[in-house]
């Protein structure tokens, strides 16, 4: 019997458990690689916080909250069963749609039973002398696992802002990224937004619509792209799924985000004037995140970029008809792309309301918030609710808030002090048999996740069978392949536009968080061949241990 499948363990924990991985978080990471890992025979428990599966789109429901990828693409590839069955029934799907796919994911592949909702991972210890994690959980148990899997999502943990008086506010705060269950209804009220950024671009024209009053508070403007978002027909439906295993081929192998789309091969100056504005003209009236993709160098050439972005603070100016107003939604302090673009309905046009007042506290920044108002400049803007759209610890937040412990007793926080240390954003020097799903050091939050969620869950599976076959009790990343492997994701990085804005990306929205760019840049295809080839040597880069035998053995 091999070392994996000598573990085995099922059911509800009572503190003796023993799994052969223990997986945190039960979204769409975390419940493929259940799926997966049950194919190999492996026992498995999966821990997860929320009271019901869905990772990110469990705790997003703000109004509006929609895919910024479009759902024929934001649908898992593994079986196509369930993409022939599966009818989305918009260009991008709504929160709710996206809960109820990954609920019938759930059910469809019978993950339920392996699933421990409304469980938080609170710490994983590594025993040396046994080669395995002590796992312990909010229920009081502690169990054991040959490996752990963390699927706690690039931007699961929410971040309340630190402003003055914000505990003393009377009327209800609700933070995007933690929103009630239950429907909230503004209407009548008079409403606070602060951020801009993806959460509030959506939720800002549909809180609009209900509140006597919405004030939004930017303090930075940020580039929007019309989503242009549609019932899908039928037929559009079945042209998509008659071509969907060479289409998600190409997702996978030939692009950098993973979203199938034209291939640019010329460059925005390779372009004259009129020719290039058309060719923009006609990306955003089809919409979405292709825009960004309608030449080759706009995340590289800022001359370039700036075409893109002119034409887009242009729109602005067309739309908004206030001209102070637009002036001040045009972003104009970093290269449009090198945040995270955001995709809306009507975002802009809602600032032509006469209920709705943009103020700009980058000027004039929040001083306070009062038991009724929000002080910025000197002025109170009254509200009776605060909607907190400011984001996310980005990354590496829902990783730093498990006690994680690897070799000689070190934390993952210490080891990461200076920012996250990863090869290949897959595991950890000083931490082994520990994997993280789209950590950082992948192209996770770059891409279109499902493709990347696929790609690591299968390289790990494999990796795990891998081992078994060859009797293999520890895999870790060696420290100098790891070295290699962050100065390659930072060199990358700054061979693009992206350090140039204070982004999430970069770790700069949270205070004293070290700046290190953080997702790999070099693309979904490239990263995926490297990552095969690693694999194909071996596991390059990796230390692998024997069952039974102390001594270390190179795998490669
Ligand atoms: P975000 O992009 O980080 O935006 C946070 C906003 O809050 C920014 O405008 C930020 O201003 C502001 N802010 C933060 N702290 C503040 C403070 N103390 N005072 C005033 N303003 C403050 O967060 P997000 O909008 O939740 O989006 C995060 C990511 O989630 C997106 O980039 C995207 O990847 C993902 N997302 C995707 C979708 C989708 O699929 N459609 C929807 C929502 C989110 P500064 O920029 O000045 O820091």
């Amino acid at each position: 019997m091999s070392a994996l499948q000598s573990v085995a363990g099922k059911g509800h924990a009572t503190g003796r458990e023993i799994y052969d991985v223990v997986v945190v978080g039960a979204g769409f990471a975390g419940m493929y690689m259940l799926h997966k890992l049950r194919g190999l025979g492996l026992s498995v428990r999966v821990y997860e916080q929320g009271g019901d599966v869905g990772g990110t789109w469990y705790w997003n429901r703000y109004p509006g909250a929609r895919c910024d990828v479009e759902s024929m693409q934001y649908s898992y590839s593994f079986s196509d069963e369930l993409q022939q069955e599966w009818d989305w029934s918009e260009r991008y799907a709504p929160q709710p749609e996206i809960l109820k796919y990954a609920n019938h994911v759930a059910d469809r592949f019978k993950l339920r039973s392996d699933i421990q909702l409304d469980t938080r991972v609170d710490r994983a210890v590594f025993d040396e002398s046994a080669n395995s994690w002590q796992v312990a959980i909010s229920d009081g148990n502690t169990v054991t696992a040959k490996h752990v899997v963390l699927a706690t999502g690039c931007l699961s943990n929410a971040r309340m802002p630190d402003i003055k008086g914000l505990a003393d506010f009377v009327g209800k705060v609700y933070h995007t990224g933690h929103w009630p269950h239950e429907r909230i209804d503004f209407t009548g009220q008079r409403v606070g937004v602060i951020g801009t950024g993806s959460s509030a671009i959506q939720s800002v024209p549909i809180i609009a619509e209900e509140a006597s009053h919405l004030t939004v508070f930017q303090r930075t403007a940020n580039f929007s792209i019309p989503a242009r978002n549609a019932a899908l027909s039928a037929e559009e439906r079945r042209s998509w799924r008659a071509d969907y295993p060479e289409i998600q081929r190409k997702a996978r192998e030939e692009t950098r985000n993973g979203i199938f789309t034209e291939m640019p091969d010329r460059g925005a100056l390779d372009d004259g004037d009129n020719e290039r504005r058309a060719k923009y003209e006609q990306r955003w009236t089809r919409g979405g995140l292709t825009f960004m993709s309608v030449y080759n160098n706009l995340a590289l050439d800022k001359a370039a970029n700036d075409t893109a972005a002119d034409f887009v603070r242009h729109k602005i100016a067309e739309i908004v008809k206030d001209p102070h107003t637009a002036k001040l939604l045009q972003p104009n302090n970093h290269p449009i792309g090198s945040k995270r673009i955001c995709i809306d309905s009507d975002y802009f046009a809602t600032f032509n309301r006469p209920n709705v007042t943009l103020v700009d506290i980058k000027s004039n920044p929040i001083e306070a918030i009062l038991p009724n108002a929000v002080r910025a400049g000197d002025k109170d803007y009254e509200v009776d609710a605060l909607v907190l759209a400011t984001g996310f610890d980005a990354m590496t937040g829902s990783v730093a808030k498990i006690d994680i412990r690897g070799r000689n007793g070190q934390t993952i926080n210490q080891k990461w002090a200076e920012g996250p240390k990863t090869y290949l954003g897959l595991m950890s020097a000083g931490f082994p048999n520990l994997f993280i799903i789209t950590g950082p050091g992948s192209p996770s939050v770059l891409s279109n996740m499902i493709v990347s969620i696929e790609q690591h869950v299968d390289w790990i599976a494999d990796c795990l069978a891998w081992m078994r076959d060859r009797d293999l009790v520890t895999m870790e990343a060696k420290k100098d392949a790891e070295d290699s492997w962050v100065a390659h994701v930072n060199e990358v990085a700054h061979t693009t536009l992206y350090p140039q804005a204070n982004s999430w990306y970069m770790g700069a929205n949270i205070p004293g968080k070290p700046q290190i760019f953080m997702p790999y840049i070099g693309g979904v295809a490239i990263y995926r061949q490297t990552c095969n080839d690693v694999a194909a040597k071996g596991y390059e880069g990796f230390t692998m241990s024997v069952a039974e035998r102390p001594q270390k053995l190179a795998a490669s």
